[in-house]
């Protein structure tokens, strides 16, 4: 069978409510013929009016992060149950930026992550080395710490529900693109991680994105890797025409 491929979109912490109805005005159309899932992960106070507006279209909308705790005394978070009211279909987990600006930690991701699972939110769970990490051989030792320690105690049922993003931290926002064989030589090894953690079964089937400076000029180089199977894109979701040209990206002439 082959996999599920992804184009999921994270805005960070940018636009605001008419910035957005604005920005999917302009992508839904230009999306609505393709076969991919489209997923765009918005700020928290956009995922009502958005899913919204989106409900007829081809796009996904989710957060960029929750808490693992049901509820209770934790200011400023918010939960899966939450997330799923206001209408959110997926939430990205232990993005880099969560990881080096809010110090999370892979235990934390875990908890987050089977709370995901369990409230029936899907999450993309973001692994990646640091250039010191790449610079020292360490990128598969990080890799293997990573997604072991955030995937523990997960059923192979629990695995095959995760959608994985390798983001090399060094790739993230500063225009420097992991080649396509660097990309193609970690989504391989984190699949073999994967594997050792569930079944043949479900380390062939579960997605695994890219993410790092990802543009239309290069997205078709890195989806034509074997392992790579959808993009996560920062700064180039921001644009509708962007955004929708690394959708299209087959058919798209850039
Ligand atoms: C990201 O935020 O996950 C990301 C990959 O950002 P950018 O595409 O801007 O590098």
């Amino acid at each position: 069978m082959p996999r599920e491929v992804i184009i999921a979109g994270n805005w960070k912490m940018h636009k605001n409510s008419s910035e957005s109805k604005d920005f999917l005005s302009k992508f839904a159309p230009a999306v609505s013929d393709t076969l991919h899932t489209v997923c765009l992960a918005v700020p928290f106070p956009l995922i009502s009016d958005i899913s919204r507006q989106a409900k007829n279209s081809k796009i996904q909308i989710g957060a960029q992060n929750m808490h693992d705790a049901e509820e209770g005394a934790y200011t400023g978070e918010v939960s899966a149950k939450m997330l799923l009211d206001a209408g959110a279909e997926f939430v990205i987990l232990g993005h880099s930026e969560r990881r080096h600006i809010f110090g999370e930690d892979n235990a934390f991701v875990n908890r987050k992550l089977k709370r995901a699972l369990e409230s029936g939110i899907r999450p993309v769970l973001c692994v990646g080395e640091t250039e010191e990490e790449r610079g020292q051989e360490k990128t598969e030792a990080v890799l293997k710490k990573q997604l072991s320690e955030s995937l523990a105690d997960l059923s192979s049922g629990q695995i095959s529900q995760v959608v994985f993003a390798y983001e090399p931290v060094w790739a993230i926002g500063t225009g420097f693109t992991a080649t396509p064989g660097q990309a193609q030589a970690a989504h391989a090894f984190c699949r073999s991680v994967i594997l050792s953690l569930s079944s043949e079964e479900v380390s062939k089937e579960v997605s695994i994105l890219y993410g790092g400076s990802v543009k239309p000029e290069n997205v078709r180089e890195i989806m034509e890797q074997t392992d790579v199977d959808g993009v996560l894109v920062g700064g180039a979701s921001l644009k509708p025409e962007a955004f929708a040209q690394i959708v299209n990206y087959q058919t798209m002439k850039v």
